[in-house]
């Protein structure tokens, strides 16, 4: 089993990116320390046992050169335009209602500068329909909104969080808290926004780590615990019906939400930006490093590659597991199998 503090990070620092092997990855882990068990079972149900009905949310769309994400990529399509999802995730027995991820705003010229050249050159947005524009679809306010957990800081993400100036809290993974201290304006050439959530709604998951104060916020000692394959889990309900999953990589505090999606047993993760393409997942390609063609995003879609990487590979494990279903933040594959159907809200995911 593995536990939170378990010498994992001592075992993948070393491994550099050009180094990877992701068959090696599991076997080289288990054989140095057989009690890391990846396979670990996810936890049966209880009787009565509570879970979300989860449902899509059209967000806007944005296009990425897939040489940033994938190595190999298809030259026939070097950035299609992919969705920027958002999913409503209900309670059954509370109805208490959360968002993961608020997609692109509409007005994209109303984020930091630093991010202006970017979307000049680069990336091409599409707003057709807003994620408050997607609840309206199925008659939802968001004042009805107790939560949105985001998964992490990037501009495709964080929506407007102004849309939700009721009563709504948002939930961040601990480590958000540092790069909101140094955001713009603060930081004049920072691609993130300060008070983007607003401070007073917000609540950080901590991971107990020595960060900056803000103020006015909230921070929960969340107790991390293993599920699954995932080390570091935090029963968000206290019920096990939806974890929030530390998902190291991406960015620091980067999030997934890990759901049960029935009474008897199906699971969801919503893997937001651990992994950008389906190809990777199956072991088709691999996450693109040392691409020097788009500076604005470092040599690396992922800031930490080795752990995203550690990550990728216990996303594969959960997916051998049984009733399982994984859908990530810019998922084409799933999306066009789904739009417009009754995936997205008021309709839902069927269970796996
Ligand atoms: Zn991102």
């Amino acid at each position: 089993m593995l536990h939170p503090g378990d010498p994992f990070t001592e075992i993948a620092a070393p491994m550099s990116a050009h180094a990877f092997r992701p068959q090696l990855l599991l076997v080289d882990l288990q054989s140095t320390h057989p009690s890391l068990l990846w396979e670990m079972e996810l936890p049966p149900p209880k009787p009565f046992q509570a879970y979300c009905i989860i449902s899509a949310l059209e967000a806007g769309h944005l296009s990425l050169p897939s040489q940033l994400v994938m190595e190999p990529f298809d030259p026939a399509h070097p950035a299609p335009m992919l969705p920027s999802l958002s999913f409503l995730l209900l309670h059954s027995t509370s109805r208490q209602k959360m968002l993961f991820d608020l997609g692109i705003r509409r007005d994209v010229w109303s984020l930091p500068p630093g991010l202006h050249e970017q979307l000049r050159t680069i990336t091409t947005t599409a707003v057709p329909q807003t994620v408050v524009e997607s609840l309206a679809k199925g008659g939802l306010h968001p004042d009805e909104i107790d939560f949105v957990a985001i998964s992490h800081l990037h501009w495709d993400h964080i929506g407007d969080p102004n849309d939700f100036r009721g009563r709504t809290k948002f939930i961040l993974g601990g480590e958000s808290k540092a790069l909101l201290a140094s955001a713009y304006p603060t930081v004049p050439d920072s691609c993130i926004l300060a008070d983007c959530p607003p401070a007073d709604q917000t609540i950080f998951l901590s991971s107990g780590a020595n960060e900056p104060t803000r103020t006015v916020a909230l921070e929960v000692d969340a107790k991390w615990e293993p599920i699954g394959p995932f080390p570091r889990a935090y029963d968000f309900y206290g019920d096990g019906s939806l974890y929030i999953v530390d998902a190291p990589g991406h960015v620091p505090g980067h999030i997934n939400i890990l759901a049960r999606t029935s009474s008897d047993g199906s699971w969801i993760l919503l893997a937001g930006d651990s992994v950008h393409h389906w190809d990777i997942l199956d072991g088709r390609a691999r996450v693109a490093v040392d691409v020097t063609s788009y500076p604005a995003f470092g040599r690396c879609m992922h800031k930490d590659v080795a752990k995203a990487e550690e990550h990728i590979e216990r996303i594969k494990s959960f997916r051998t597991m049984e009733r399982t279903q994984v859908i990530l933040a810019h998922d084409l594959r799933w999306y066009e199998g789904e739009k417009g159907g009754n995936s997205f809200f008021p309709g839902s995911i069927p269970p796996a």
